[in-house]
Formats: structure tokens, sequence, C-alpha cells
């Protein structure tokens, strides 16, 4: 897995139950959870069973909060917030998610305290290279339209923030990547056609381009320490794709109903089981890392 999406960044509310067929919530994270593996859907939005706390999700969450709570001052017309004001804002927001997402200190220490330098590191690189230029207009803008081919099914996301420079109106997401993405990643992306199909359906203005902010790791001279540099990757899926996107979540959706009233989500696994954070409560996932001599990257919680 290139990087650990925020897999529940846009479902601050349960999904419907078992019980209630008539609507169907659907989101960007789920689809592409669902795609992936059936069963990891089943266990995470249906199954009711405990989950790994995700050292990654949890850095994501505090870097992306850190960077809104700028961009809002920014939008206000208020200076800015400077590096010590933002490193320390980052820490206490990484506190705040550990605290939350890992109240039993199942990852250690010393992971937290890589993952703070890497959160450190992102802040630094986002302060140098993206606060100075960016035009914020909006953050953090949530969605949620029924879809237009099958208002059974709700979908619903958010939007990390849009931008405006130069008559280019920019849909912006960011992404802590642990490696830099080959060239050309950002145009097989999907996640920018349903943006750009989220605001058509939503009946608002329809952004020009969608621009993937990534942070790869870069060399560091001191061992250890972590450095983060700036990837922008811009992209502009065509009509067709939007159209493509809006069939998936159709073609999801069957395949969801259709698993339940089997009551049969298979399971599929893969290396991505290693990232897993249901896997504990799946013996195809552990099975087929031990066999495959894969190192888990996520705890088993059972
Ligand atoms: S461990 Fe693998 S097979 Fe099992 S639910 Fe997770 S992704 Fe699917």
């Amino acid at each position: 897995m290139e990087e650990q999406d925020r897999l529940d960044e846009n479902e601050t509310q349960p999904a419907t139950s078992a019980a209630d067929t008539s609507v169907l919530e659907l989101s960007f994270s789920q689809i592409e959870a669902f795609t992936m593996c059936p069963q990891r859907w089943w266990l995470t939005k249906r199954g009711n069973v405990r989950r790994a706390p995700g050292e990654f999700l949890i850095l994501g969450s505090a870097v992306h909060q850190t960077i809104e709570a700028d961009l809002r001052q920014r939008m206000a017309n208020q200076p800015p917030l400077g590096l010590d004001a933002l490193k320390q804002m980052f820490s206490a927001f990484l506190r705040e998610q550990f605290a939350l997402e890992d109240p039993d200190g199942i990852i250690p220490s010393a992971r937290r305290a890589e993952r703070e330098r890497d959160g450190i590191a992102v802040v630094i690189a986002y302060l140098a290279e993206i606060a100075p230029h960016i035009r914020p207009v909006a953050v953090e803008i949530p969605f949620e339209f029924a879809h237009p081919d099958d208002p059974s099914i709700l979908f619903r996301g958010r939007m990390d923030a849009i931008t405006f420079r130069s008559r280019t109106r920019t849909i912006v997401d960011w992404k802590i990547v642990r490696r830099a993405w080959p060239p050309g990643e950002e145009h097989r992306k999907m996640q920018a056609a349903a943006y750009l199909w989220a605001e058509a359906c939503m009946g608002w203005e329809l952004s020009n381009q969608v621009t993937f902010i990534t942070f790869p790791p870069d060399w560091s001279p001191e061992p250890g320490d972590s450095v983060r540099k700036v990837d922008w990757r811009p992209t502009k899926p065509s009509a067709e794709k939007r159209q493509m996107y809006a069939q998936l979540v159709r073609e999801a959706a069957a395949a969801i109903r259709a698993m339940e009233a089997q009551g049969d989500f298979q399971a599929r696994p893969s290396p991505r089981c290693a990232w897993c954070e249901v896997r504990g409560a799946c013996p195809a996932g552990e099975r087929y890392l031990a066999e495959n001599n894969i190192p888990p990257q996520m705890p088993s919680i059972t």
C-alpha cells in the first residue's frame, strides 16, 4: 500500500445497519476498500470487530488538522501561523489522535516518535513550499448526495481544500506517502474523478483540476531523522472518467447488496493484508501473510 488512506475520514456517522437496506451509504474510501477486499469492507462496516490502530492513519489525521488550521487562518486574513506554532499544534493534534485511536498504547512509543518526526518534517515542507503560494477559498468541505442514477445510494465525502489562483479552481488533496509516486500515478487515481463527479452532483462550480500534494520522504543526512519534500501532482479527469466512476459506485453498491443477500463477503488475501486493520478477525489474511512470509505492518487485534 503506497499510503494508508484515512479510511473513515468522511464518515462521522455510522453506516446504515444491516437491517436498513433501503439506503446504502458509501464513500470513496469505502468503495476502494470493498473493491480490494469485500471481507474487509464487511468487517469494518458491519462486522462490529475491533480495528487495529494505524500509525500512518493517525499521522495523516494530525497533519490534515494542522494544515486546515493554517489555511483557515489565512482565509480569515489573520497573520499566518509560524513554524513553531504549527509544530506545536501538530504535536498536540498527534497526541490527541493517538489517545483517541490507540488508548491502550498498542503502537510502541518508538513508532509514535517516528511518526512525530515525520509529521514535523511535513509541516516544515508545507510551510516552506506550499503556504506562501496557496490561495484557499474553502477547506474541509463535506458533500453528500443521492446517486443521480440510483437514489438508494447515498454518496458522502470531504474535500481537503479548494484553491483559486490564476483563474484556475483546484481541488487539493494532501497525501503523506511512504515513497514518491511513480510518474503519472496521479492520472490513475480514481479519487480525482470522484471529486469532480461529486462537485457536479452537488451542483457546485466545477473545478479545473485536482492536485494531489504528496509529501514523500527525502534523503536525510542524519540517520533516523525525517525529511520530507513536496511533490505536486495535478490531474484533469475527463467527463468520461467521471461517468466511469459513477458507474463504479453503482456496481459496487449492487455487489454489496448481492453479497449481503447471500451472507457471503469474500476475503481476497493479498500483500495488502499486512496493512489491514481488521486482520485479527480474518483467518484468511493471517494465513496469507504467514504462508508468504510477509511481515505485518499493523497489529493483529482480536
Ligand atoms: S486481512 Fe486481507 S483478506 Fe482479510 S479482510 Fe483484511 S484485506 Fe481482506
